[in-house]
């Protein structure tokens, strides 16, 4: 199963991918994580992408579409995968949708968490005092300036792929409001629909 989990920061993507990934036996490909760890690496990739990711905008097509190209060669691929954080621009899915059509298959369903923009930035600090709390260290761009160019560029780049998703008749979109258990339920009961 090849699916798309769509929604601004802070709307629950990352604990649904992980969740949902487990139960359904296949890789979560985090877009987010896997720039965290370049960046920590020190990589080419992580030094071109830092500065960015710390302001809150978006790392350039080029560089995620190659990233993701290489992740989902990978064996662990071969039987599906979930995407949290990719595509993010319309380019980024026209590339995916070319991606997977050399290798002759197609994405299953998009899933759209919706959630209130009053939520997000109350999760978004929420989650960087609940690190901070366990003694780590918050993401650099979990803070309420970030968060403002995090969600310009959603609405502007990342929103126009509800259209996209909706004019292929892969779009699916749930309540991210509810609480984490109700939210999972839902996705397993849309993917059995
Ligand atoms: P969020 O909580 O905002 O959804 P992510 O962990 O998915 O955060 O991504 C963190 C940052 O990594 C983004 O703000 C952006 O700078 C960069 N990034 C992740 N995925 C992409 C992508 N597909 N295209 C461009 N930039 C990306």
């Amino acid at each position: 199963m090849k699916l798309i989990l769509l929604g601004p920061p802070g709307a629950g993507k990352g604990t649904q991918a992980v969740e949902l990934a487990k139960r359904r036996g296949i890789p979560q490909l985090s877009t987010g994580d896997m720039l965290r760890a370049a960046v920590k690496a020190g990589t080419e990739i992580g030094r071109k992408a830092e500065a960015v990711m710390k302001a809150g905008g978006l790392v350039s097509d080029e560089i995620v579409i190659g990233i993701i190209a290489d992740r989902i060669a990978e064996p662990d691929c071969a039987g599906g995968f979930i995407l949290d954080g990719f595509p993010r621009t319309l380019k980024q899915a026209a590339a995916l949708d070319e991606l997977l059509d050399t290798k002759g298959t197609i994405l299953d369903a998009v899933i759209e968490l919706k959630v209130d923009d009053e939520a997000l930035l109350a999760r978004i600090e929420n989650r960087a005092r609940e690190t901070i709390a366990a003694g780590g260290t918050p993401r650099a761009d979990d803070n309420a300036e970030a968060l403002k160019t995090r969600l310009w560029a959603y609405y502007k780049e990342t929103a126009p792929l509800i259209g996209y998703y909706f004019a292929q008749g892969k779009l699916k979109s749930i309540n991210g409001m509810a609480p984490i258990a109700d939210v999972a339920r839902q996705i397993d009961a849309l993917l059995e629909a």
